[in-house]
């Protein structure tokens, strides 16, 4: 039988050799946890403690998937975004830190226009995260949430469930389209927008992720365009658009939702203070 210590050394070596992890140790140390159902507190505690047979197995499964480079949010079953456990597996996006800004936008646009129970889309949800986010910030919204995919619905519709998010509704279908009768003061997406050229050059554990999640056509901005012309026709005249985006592509994507019709747009930093989000509103008529 093998102690707590032995097993996380084992298994840091093993992560460590292949290359993959960013964080071995930390990483050894989660799955670690999740099996014996403990906090990283109770495992420091139990380090000379032999790992009991069951939980011993269960960690080598995990192990080898992460040694297959599988994401570590994958194996746990969950992520954290803006606070909270949403579940996630292969198909889905793993929702990321930056994604967050698109929150922060949104929420900041809300409290300074007094929108006390806005209408708010989130185009291209996958998990759900965004839509689910701002429906929990804003219990007095309603939340549309889109997806392409049925099986990201599903994921969606149970993180909705977990979370208790009851002002939501989820449409089957590409970009707005299944919301093409509705109105809305606020459009959100964080949509797929890698060039093939830049997919090429994902780390292994990406490739594990939907391919439809995080290609935008040839040029990375296929969904995008689409994106803004289907959301300047179901926005109010006062509404507003927030996008995810590469910071390469911020500018061009501004200039797409200017030519399309928002007379003003503004670009939002990421954690990183890259360019990340943009906005567009004034609605020309
Ligand atoms: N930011 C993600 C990545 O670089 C891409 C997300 C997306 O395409 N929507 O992996």
């Amino acid at each position: 039988m093998d102690t707590v210590s032995s097993t996380l050394a084992r298994a840091t070596r093993l992560m460590k050799d292949a290359g993959l992890a960013d964080s071995p140790s930390l990483d050894a140390r989660l799955l670690l946890c999740a099996v014996m159902d403990v906090s990283q507190e109770q495992l420091l505690a139990r380090w000379h403690t032999e790992v009991p047979e069951e939980a011993s197995q269960r960690f080598a499964a995990m192990l080898s998937a992460r040694l297959a480079a599988t994401p570590m949010a994958y194996i746990l079953g969950w992520r954290e975004f803006y606070g909270r456990r949403f579940h996630v597996d292969e198909r889905v996006l793993i929702p990321r830190p930056d994604t967050e800004t698109l929150i922060e936008a949104a929420l900041a646009w809300i409290q300074e226009h007094s929108l006390e129970a806005p209408d708010i889309a989130d185009i291209c949800t996958g998990s759900g995260a965004v839509g689910i986010t701002l429906a929990l910030e804003l219990p007095s919204s309603r939340v549309a949430l889109t997806d392409i995919s049925a099986s990201a619905l599903e994921v969606a519709t149970e993180n909705a469930m977990r979370l208790g998010a009851g002002n939501i509704r989820l449409y089957q279908g590409d970009v707005t389209e299944p919301v093409a009768s509705e109105s809305f003061d606020i459009v959100v997406s964080n949509p797929p927008y890698l060039t093939p050229h830049w997919y090429s050059h994902v780390e292994a554990q990406v490739l594990k992720e939907p391919r439809l999640a995080l290609v935008g056509g040839d040029d990375g901005l296929t969904i995008i365009r689409r994106l803004v012309v289907g959301a300047r026709s179901v926005l109010a005249p006062e509404g507003a658009l927030f996008l995810e985006c590469d910071w390469r592509q911020c500018d061009e994507v501004a200039r797409i939702m200017e030519r399309c019709g928002f007379a003003q747009t503004w670009i939002y930093n990421d954690l990183a203070g890259r360019p990340r989000v943009v906005r567009g509103n004034g609605i020309c008529m």
